[in-house]
């Protein structure tokens, strides 16, 4: 059985998140990233091993925590058993630091601006993920078969910088390992979700006692940020509905094209307008691969253009990539969405976008 089999690695990846009770919720975060990045790295041969650079891996745990620590009716909830621990302590820093200088600061804009703060925070997170969690990750407890499955950990449990730009500044997926992640990517992330709404409950017992539901908090989409990208679609593109052009009066939906289920990308390019009924309708499923075709052909310098007048991430290039990869790696009679109430099988296609 090779390593790449969907359902052993399947069982494994389970295997771990049952492995007993985690005291910090880094493990999680390092597996939603990987699962992430593994979708937007599909190869062109399943079969290929694939770098995950370490500083993308390292963006995108920020970008997962960043988006928690926002405080819940005042609260910031903690991601470790005692509340404390190195890459939520950076990231909160970070956090409040910028907080002071942006009124809603987005991970991508404190990126795109690569402050001094950004990139310290970033070095500190980076080396904490390799010494720990990247080490520590595929020790599964109840496995009796300690064979690696994702990646080759032998060199890290360290910290140091130079042993990290030895080894590349990578860790390299084994040969299938991204193309089976990313095809168990739909039954996973739910998984994981799951796992770390749990973690974070227990580890906010006193807090959460009344229950409310802190999924969405977590893992939703961000409502009411997502209003100012509606106001600047609305006033470049017209008030209508990206998908059956429906002029859009007073209840307008932002959708996001790639669904945020799927893949989380709340950038510009991923953005457009829809009326109720179509945005409902929709709803998680994949679009056809057209529409992700229309709202790339908006065009990247159109977009990062209006994305900076707002202060907006834009993202073209991570909407190409997460395209690509789930639209290669779904199962030939994967439903897709045509239209309002017209849902078709997607068939087998290679999503290509050629700049023009
Ligand atoms: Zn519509």
């Amino acid at each position: 059985m090779t390593r790449s089999d969907p359902l052993t690695l399947g069982q494994k990846l389970v295997a771990l998140l049952e492995g007993g009770r985690r005291s910090a919720t880094y493990k999680l975060a390092v597996l939603m990233a990987l699962l992430e990045l593994s979708v937007e790295s599909v190869p062109d041969d399943p079969d290929d091993a694939v770098d995950i650079d370490l500083d993308e891996l390292t963006a995108r745990v920020i970008e997962l925590y960043w988006r928690q620590m926002r405080p819940l009716d005042g609260h910031q909830l903690r991601q470790s058993n005692d509340g404390r621990g190195v890459i939520f302590t950076t990231v909160a820093g970070l956090r409040a630091e910028l907080t002071r200088t942006h009124r809603t600061p987005t991970v991508d804009l404190v990126v795109a601006e690569g402050s001094d703060a950004y990139v310290a925070a970033h070095t500190t997170v980076k080396r904490t993920l390799v010494r720990y969690p990247l080490k520590l990750l595929q020790n599964v407890t109840t496995l009796t078969d300690s064979e690696r499955f994702l990646y080759d950990d032998s060199w890290m449990g360290t910290d140091s910088m130079r042993v990290i730009a030895d080894h590349g500044n990578k860790l390299q997926l084994f040969p299938g390992v991204c193309t089976t992640l990313a095809r168990l990517a739909p039954l996973l992330k739910p998984a994981f979700q799951l796992a770390w709404v749990d973690d974070v409950r227990r580890m906010n017992k006193s807090l959460l006692a009344e229950g409310p539901d802190i999924a969405d908090h977590l893992f939703g989409a961000d409502r009411v940020s997502l209003l100012k990208a509606g106001d600047l679609l609305a006033r470049e593109f017209g008030p209508q509905c990206f998908y059956c052009s429906t002029r859009l009066t007073a209840t307008r939906h932002v959708d996001h094209v790639l669904p945020w289920s799927r893949v989380g990308i709340d950038g510009l390019a991923n953005l457009v307008l829809a009326c109720p009924s179509c945005n409902s309708n929709k709803s998680d499923l994949l679009p056809s691969p057209t529409h992700v075709d229309h709202a790339l052909g908006r065009g990247q310098s159109v977009l990062d253009a209006l994305a900076a007048d707002i202060n907006w991430p834009c993202q073209f290039d991570r909407v190409v990539s997460a395209a690509h990869g789930l639209y290669a790696t779904q199962p030939d009679s994967t439903p897709i969405w045509l239209g309002r109430k017209d849902i078709g099988v997607l068939g087998r296609v290679d999503f290509e976008w050629h700049a023009r």
